[in-house]
């Protein structure tokens, strides 16, 4: 069986094809279009590299295109990307300006160019739809929750990779098998004692931390939109519903150039006056700039934020693991996040951790009650994986 995965951006398509043949598990073709202007062009052209190297005969050959879309009204999980999806992506623009939109156009051209083929899409979301009310709730009037303004947290895809993962790593496979069947059964996979609780970190262009209970997300820092949690890239994170007036009304600024500035030009960027990748913030520290050393320690101490919450939500942790581009690679950051952080039984190992670098490692002590770990995630594995296992149930 082979699938697609197709990441749809606004001016961008990137794509991957993975093979299931003979109960294997291969990505073998991968590729992308910058700047694109025409999508058809470049799904067709997408489908061309496929042929032209030999890797399908035909789209007839692909079992199903696999998306990842983020936000639809009342629409969570795996599911057919059919008009009625579309239509409950396109009620939800206003919460997802920038993601919505190119899906949308994305997945009605695939399935124009191949209308044979399943669409299949991965929300987001899907990993938190079994999260405490209480944990996704904004104290709004019920007026404002009826809008969509709630928690809904988004990486599911990353997360739930990290979910099955971690538990394979940990001796956990009954966990495992549970986060396998998450999408298919809900969470009603037996799993036996004690439970397994994981704090999952992603901290790439845009980061978020979820805790997850028995390989079940119980919540995540992305809250209402793929803005909020900690600082991003570009993109604010949290910030206090008040602030906006306050600058609108002192500044006179539009509403518009205000949500511009919060998306483009916040976040790293905007703490360190110009630099949004950790790599620079790292060489611009190391040469005194006390704004990138700024933007640093803030993104490592609402990391820290965050752990801590998941930690005392979950009754301790047994793992925490570092995934995504910061995460995987800087061994800096992940220091300046497991500080001070003894008396919690959580001890890095300077020496692993100096060592580790975009690879599966334990970078704990041995005598470290809680397990740090570094796993390289794979998103698009997760919706392919999951794009077969919503057709192997006949849906
Ligand atoms: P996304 O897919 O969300 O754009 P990634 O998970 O690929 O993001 O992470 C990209 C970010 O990872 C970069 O913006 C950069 O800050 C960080 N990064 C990548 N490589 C390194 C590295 N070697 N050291 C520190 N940070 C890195």
């Amino acid at each position: 069986m082979k699938i697609l995965v197709a990441n749809l951006g606004s001016t961008s398509l990137k794509y991957r094809l993975f093979d299931f043949s003979n109960g294997g598990e291969r990505m073998v073709a991968r590729g992308g279009f910058e700047r694109v202007t025409d999508y058809r062009v470049a799904i067709e052209s997408c489908l061309a590299e496929l042929k032209n190297g030999g890797y399908i005969q035909g789209s007839g050959d692909l079992a199903a295109v696999g998306f990842k879309p983020i936000l639809a009204k009342g629409i969570t999980g795996c599911v057919r990307m059919d008009e009625t999806v579309l239509n409950a992506m396109e009620a939800c623009v206003l919460s997802a300006p920038a993601h919505n939109p190119p899906y949308i156009a994305g997945v009605r051209l695939f399935s124009k160019i191949m209308p044979a083929t399943p669409m299949i899409g991965l929300f987001e979301t899907a990993f938190y739809q079994w999260a405490p009310e209480a944990a996704m709730r904004y104290a709004v009037p019920d007026s404002w929750y009826q809008l969509g303004v709630r928690r809904w947290g988004y990486h599911g895809a990353s997360h739930k990779f990290i979910a099955e993962r971690s538990a394979e790593l940990l001796g956990r496979s009954d966990v495992a098998e549970r986060v396998r069947r998450l999408y298919v059964d809900g969470p009603n996979t037996p799993v036996r004692e004690p439970h397994l609780r994981v704090i999952s970190c992603h901290l790439g262009g845009s980061s978020s931390v979820t805790g997850i209970l028995d390989g079940v997300g119980i919540g995540n820092s992305l809250g209402m939109t793929p803005q909020s949690g900690l600082p991003h890239n570009n993109r604010v994170g949290d910030l206090d519903a008040f602030a906006l007036p306050l600058v609108m009304r002192s500044t006179g600024m539009t509403l518009d150039e205000a949500e511009r500035q919060l998306c483009k030009e916040s976040g790293l960027k905007g703490v360190s006056g110009g630099y949004n990748d950790v790599r620079d913030l790292q060489t611009q520290a190391g040469q005194g700039n006390a704004k990138a050393r700024l933007a640093l320690d803030l993104l490592a101490h609402q990391a820290r934020h965050w752990i801590g919450s998941f930690m005392f939500q979950l009754n301790g942790a047994d793992a925490i693991v570092f995934t995504a581009g910061i995460a995987e690679n800087s061994a800096a950051l992940r220091a300046a996040i497991c500080r001070d952080t003894d008396q919690l039984g959580i001890e890095l190992d300077a020496v692993k951790n100096a060592q580790t670098a975009a690879q599966e490692a334990v970078i704990s002590t041995p005598e470290s009650r809680v397990k740090i770990m570094v796993i390289p995630t794979n998103e698009e594995l997760v919706i392919a994986r999951e794009a077969k296992r919503f057709l192997e149930a006949g849906k």
